[in-house]
């Protein structure tokens, strides 16, 4: 896929994988009246049919990498190779995420800075890499950013939550020890000139201190929603609990405010588990949204 020009900003879209597991192992309550108003809209044959028991939720797992004035911020950092995790579909992974990301055009010395929307294992996990026996920060170069609000929940290692702790011990402590992290709060602002740019701001909901990131540069503002919205169906039926929210109330009223918000505002938005070329607008739809991806 090629970038997306917007503004001063060139952004790209590093693929990990896809992964189909079930929809209602995801989205339980999802019905057939929902599927067929999706269908008018998200024509995925190998994905969803009328037939919620039959439809599967393919998670596309990438990274976004902006590009502005010679900076290079990557947004969220897969699931990484070689981990071991106690959900069986995501542990020994072995991708060429680095690979794709050398196609993109560029090595893992280039980045900058790296970003969390929140620290789930799958936004995490390329934060570090296995290097004879040790963890340590796959981007030499790149200060990270980490949202102390998830960091203190998942370092205490809360019930039902192994899966995040696991990935904070082998993605996260090794970059605090290597000195190269930064905790920081849900209002933090990366970059800030006139006219210019990237900061994060509270979706507290699918995780305790889960984020957006809005970046903008002499043009319109990008809006990358991480985790708020997972599947194109929460946008007809929003109160669908995903699977890992942990407070499904509150991630179902940060997920209204976000789409009423991108719509509202005409943003270009990036989530991090649509495929296609993932990008897009939200649109309002009678009672609900719909959401036209951008072409690639
Ligand atoms: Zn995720």
């Amino acid at each position: 896929m090629k970038p997306i020009e917007l503004g001063r900003m060139r952004i790209h879209k590093v693929h990990e994988m896809d992964s189909p597991v079930p929809l209602l192992s995801q989205l339980p309550g999802t019905t057939e009246a929902d599927m067929r108003r999706l269908l008018e809209w998200y024509d995925q044959p190998d994905e969803v049919n009328p037939d919620p028991e039959t439809s599967f939720m393919t998670f596309s797992v990438h990274s976004w990498v902006i590009e502005l004035d010679g900076r290079r911020i990557l947004i969220d950092t897969c699931c990484g190779n070689h981990k071991n995790r106690s959900l069986p579909e995501v542990s020994q992974l072995d991708t060429d995420y680095l690979g794709n990301l050398r196609r993109a055009g560029f090595a893992p010395e280039d980045i900058d800075l790296v970003m969390c929307t929140h620290l789930h294992f799958d936004h995490v996990g390329w934060n570090t890499r296995l290097d004879n026996g040790k963890w340590l920060p796959t981007f030499a170069n790149a200060k990270y950013l980490f949202g102390k609000r998830d960091f203190d929940y998942f370092q205490a290692n809360p019930e039902g939550e192994e899966l995040h702790h696991e990935a904070l011990l082998d993605s996260i402590v090794p970059v605090m020890e290597a000195g190269q992290a930064e905790l920081v709060d849900e209002n933090h602002v990366a970059h800030r000139e006139i006219h210019d740019g990237v900061w994060l701001e509270p979706a507290f909901g699918h995780s305790p201190g889960c984020c957006t990131i809005t970046a903008e540069a002499d043009g319109p503002p990008a809006l990358f929603w991480g985790d708020v919205i997972h599947h194109p169906v929460q946008l007809i039926r929003h109160d669908l609990k995903f699977a890992f929210d942990m407070d499904g109330a509150m991630a179902s009223a940060t997920r209204v405010r976000t789409m009423q918000r991108a719509a509202d505002e005409e943003l270009l938005c990036f989530p991090a588990h649509f495929r296609r070329t993932s990008a897009g607008h939200v649109k309002r739809d009678g009672d609900a949204f719909r959401y036209e991806w951008i072409e690639g």
